[in-house]
């Protein structure tokens, strides 16, 4: 078995936008180093599903297929 728990609703995706901008985000994924490693119950080198805004440079996190698309809890990207 090799299904994602991270696969995002195709119907979801398709009407996801950028909070900030309400432009379309790109899916990215991101070395789960400190999100996962705080929640514990990740084993290590797992990657992180995330939606990237490029025009604001924020990536937002996914969570079990869930997209918390909250600009202050986005991960900024161009730092
Ligand atoms: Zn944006």
């Amino acid at each position: 078995m090799n299904q994602s728990q991270q696969t995002i609703e195709p119907w979801l995706r398709g009407i996801i936008r950028c909070p900030q901008c309400k432009g379309e985000v790109i899916d990215a994924t991101h070395a789960g180093d400190d999100a996962a490693a705080a929640a514990g119950a990740s084993s290590a080198g797992t990657s992180v599903t995330e939606l990237r805004c490029d025009t604001c440079h924020l990536a937002y996190p996914v969570e079990n297929g869930v997209p918390v698309l909250l600009v202050d809890l986005a991960r900024r990207t161009d730092s």
